[in-house]
């Protein structure tokens, strides 16, 4: 098989100190207790922990990187032999299995024996429910109390009404959540944060936009790593630093004409959940026919620029109710057509993964609409975020060379 050559990212030494920050200074705040740690999920209500002191821990990150190493396949049994179903979320399943057989990825990265202990649980349903099952499952266990915001779903658009009720639900933790801190809430600080997370989603939605350029910056697979600070760090300063010095060299990649694949031909935009424990051979196959995926939602979905200090509350219960998750299919058609034009997509990707219905938009005949209203193809792959046994990797590969083959033959 053709070797694949890969455009390393510079930034990457200092992407992995910033990740080594988050999890080390949670380690260190569960042994000395030197801090109180909220789990949070992960488009939950970060800042207003983050402005009373709490350190933020993020459940879904970790069942990501058990996605990544592929661990996550010895530990879904085990919450499945615990009631939790194989169809539900793999992330809570390898998740709590992990937790139930007491191991964690983050030993072997950090020299980490285990995952931080919470002193609140923290929620928002505008994903999913799976987010406030999985948080209830670990409350019991910590014995420690959860806090949570439900956000309906499926909006056509945001409505005010709603935004008022999450703005209450989002107040009404203040009082909670200062309990468990042993410390008074201070507006300031809450702007602060609130600013410094907004700075971190316009230079991360930058860092996404260079791959508008001809060829793409970054592929798919890069974005799915490096957007780990704008998913943990967000709202600390040292997120921003990274993504800066990130910019600076995807900027010198356009200004140079430097793909991430070598010979570019096509342009795919992905839309669902990454298949996390494939991210490497997705990108190889996909840089071995030159096509790049320059675009996708995933990546996208921590932009929050509706952030407004001036308002705190109000605008950021209105961003978190404005996710594309949230969202009606007419809206999530809408989004996904602006990012085809400005990317100059030629072939829409959608992932089926079995166990998240929330991030898979595929099963309501979204595909067909969208390949009719743009005039491009579309693929369907069946995979999983997680849960390996659901994807087939000789399978996955002929429908992308097909795909390829077929948009090079129209
Ligand atoms: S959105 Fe999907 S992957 Fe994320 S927690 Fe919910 S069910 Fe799991």
């Amino acid at each position: 098989m053709q070797e694949v050559k890969r455009v390393e990212i510079k930034a990457t030494t200092q992407f992995k100190a910033v990740m080594a920050q988050h999890f080390l200074e949670l380690d260190e705040a569960a042994r000395t207790k030197n801090k109180k740690i909220a789990w949070c999920s992960s488009v939950g209500p970060a800042e207003l922990a983050l402005s009373l002191g709490f350190l933020v821990y993020y459940y879904e990150n970790h069942a990501a990187i058990l996605g990544t190493n592929r661990t996550a396949m010895d530990y879904i049994p085990i919450a499945n032999a615990h009631g939790y179903s194989p169809d539900i979320c793999s992330y809570l399943t390898s998740d709590i299995g992990a937790y139930l057989k007491g191991e964690t990825p983050l030993t072997k990265a950090y020299g980490i024996e285990k995952i931080p202990r919470p002193d609140v649980l923290l929620y928002n349903t505008n994903q999913c429910r799976d987010v406030y099952d999985w948080v209830n499952f670990y409350a019991k266990e910590f014995k420690v109390p959860v806090v949570g915001i439900n956000t309906p779903r499926t909006q056509r658009q945001v409505r005010d009404d709603v935004v008022q009720s999450v703005t209450i639900q989002l107040e009404e933790m203040v009082p909670r959540l200062e309990e468990i801190a042993g410390r008074s809430f201070d507006i300031d600080e809450f702007r602060e944060v609130l600013a410094t997370s907004r700075e971190c989603s316009q230079l991360w939605e930058e860092v996404l936009g260079t791959a508008k350029a001809k060829p793409s910056t970054i592929t798919f697979s890069d974005a799915c790593i490096h957007m780990g600070p704008a998913v943990v760090m967000r709202g600390r300063k040292e997120a921003n630093d990274y993504y800066r010095l990130l910019l600076a060299e995807l900027k010198e990649r356009v200004e140079q004409g430097i793909g991430a694949v070598e010979g570019e031909r096509h342009r795919f935009y992905w839309e669902g959940m990454p298949i996390w424990g494939k991210l490497r051979m997705m990108s190889e196959t996909f840089g071995r026919l030159k096509a790049c995926v320059s675009a996708s939602t995933y990546c996208s979905s921590w932009v929050f620029s509706g952030f407004d200090p001036k308002d705190p509350f109000q605008s950021m219960a209105r961003a978190y109710c404005s996710i594309f998750i949230g969202q009606d299919d007419v809206g999530k058609e809408d989004y996904i057509a602006e990012k085809v034009e400005q990317f100059s997509i030629d072939g829409l990707i959608f992932h089926d993964a079995k166990t998240c219905p929330n991030n898979t938009n595929c099963r309501y005949g979204m595909a067909d609409r969208l390949s009719e209203r743009l005039s491009i193809p579309h693929l369907i792959i069946n995979g999983d975020l997680n849960d390996l046994r659901c994807f087939s990797e000789e399978q996955t590969i002929t429908s992308i060379e097909a795909f390829v083959e077929q948009i090079e033959e129209s």
